[in-house]
């Protein structure tokens, strides 16, 4: 019997993530050791490696070098990241649709409370976990694995255990016996260090752990000792949180060194702090669905303007369209300006709120533009590189004074 309050939680963990979409996109790559990350000559990590590349050690962020030794005839692919972040969002997608309680924790993995939801999906929660990993394969052609058990801790653990390519349901009461025979490293928040820490007193697994007393493990090892005595009990209270907005918005603002009628300039400015908040966006690998425009004026009278639109971007172009749409509406040349902002706002990591595919007929593209343009501020400086729009009034725009004077907030 289920005790009175026992929860339902699963971690769903797609295999080999970045891997398995590189295969999916060449099927060449299929059955192959394939490494994606850094380039094999160079001095860049794995980030991820397919499950045929694995059979030879390779490890993510394992140095690329070392990985090119274990495995020679790897396929080294640089990865598409703009892809992935698509792929997930279909994969949170799915999720969405069995449970209101999803709690993304990465791209390619994230908790899900199907507590009570037995009626709704008329089954058994192990019934949806493995329909669940069905849908998955079908819709998005990658592999998932589940683990499902009355807490996150134990639903992690479980998901650990029956990858590749499966599913384990550690039914409740049954928590540490699970634990008992597995290494204390499957435990999150034991990582290496820890591991040597337990190792010095003969431990190396969870039921070793569990001999040891609440007191014993508290002077040992403080605050982490009293974890360690519950964790490895599988005892673990925090609740799924469902998935919220990152952040509320991005903005950037400026004061104008001198107030400003001109109107060339004010918008030049504008697309300035356009570019400034995307590269931010882009940097938090999210999505905006809207933007706010904001002009004070000489006598301190503020105005702002907002307008959504139906696909969330990241794209510097498109979000400055209605910056500017806005601007032109908003202002009238009386009163000068003394500053204007810009904000991003209904951001989401979700490319498609609406699966709109006429909006952009070929986004990656622009991924692929607006990817190099951060790399090479990255290297060069913000400024390398700037939409002519940014650009229009350069002189007028005192060197570099106006960028130093850009705040962020709430970002
Ligand atoms: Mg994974």
């Amino acid at each position: 019997m289920v005790s009175a309050g026992s929860r339902d939680i699963l971690h769903i963990d797609l295999d080999a993530f970045f891997a398995s979409v590189e295969q999916l996109r060449d099927p060449s790559l299929k059955g192959k050791p394939v490494i994606v990350g850094g380039d094999p000559a160079g001095r860049g990590v794995v980030a991820a490696a397919s499950y045929e590349a694995r059979q030879y050690g390779v490890r993510a962020a394992m140095p690329t070098a070392q990985a090119k030794r274990l495995c020679p005839h790897a396929v080294f692919v640089r990865g598409s990241h703009g892809v992935y972040g698509e792929y997930s969002a279909r994969f949170f997608d799915i999720l969405d649709t069995y449970s209101p309680l999803v709690e993304p924790v990465s791209l390619d993995e994230g908790y899900m409370d199907l507590t009570g939801c037995d009626r709704l999906h008329r089954g058994p929660a192990e019934r949806t976990a493995e329909r669940i990993r069905q849908h998955i394969r079908d819709e998005l052609g990658l592999i998932a694995s589940i683990g499902m058990g009355t807490n996150k801790l134990i639903a992690k653990v479980a998901s650990g255990q029956a990858k590749p390519d499966g599913f384990l349901h550690v039914p409740p009461g049954q928590e540490r016996d699970f634990l008992a025979p597995l290494a204390v490293g499957c435990i999150p928040g034991i990582g290496p260090k820890g591991q040597k820490q337990l190792q010095r007193l003969g431990i190396r697994t969870v039921g070793q752990l569990c001999a040891l007393s609440l007191k014993q493990l508290e002077r040992h090892f403080g605050d982490w000792g009293v974890a360690l005595y519950h964790r490895s009990r599988g005892r673990h209270d925090s609740p799924v949180h469902r998935s919220e907005e990152p952040a509320k918005s991005i903005s950037r603002e400026t004061t104008l060194q001198r107030d400003s009628l001109d109107r060339a300039f004010l918008s030049a400015t504008l697309s300035h702090l356009t570019e400034k908040a995307g590269a931010q966006l882009r940097k938090e690998n999210l999505f905006a669905r809207g933007v706010t425009l904001k002009l004070r004026f000489r006598d301190f009278t503020t105005i702002t303007r907002s307008c959504t639109f139906n696909a969330p971007t990241h794209n510097d172009h498109l979000l400055f369209e209605s910056i500017g749409k806005l601007f032109t509406r908003a202002y009238r040349e009386r009163v000068p300006v003394r500053l204007v902002g810009v904000a991003l706002t209904h951001l989401t990591p979700h490319r498609m709120a609406q699966k709109d595919l006429f909006t952009d007929s070929n986004p990656e593209r622009w991924d692929r533009l607006y990817k190099s343009i951060d790399r090479l501020r990255g290297r060069y400086g913000f400024n390398t590189i700037l939409r002519a729009q940014s650009l229009r009034t350069a002189p007028r725009r005192r060197g570099n004074v106006l960028s130093r004077k850009i705040s962020s907030k709430a970002s």
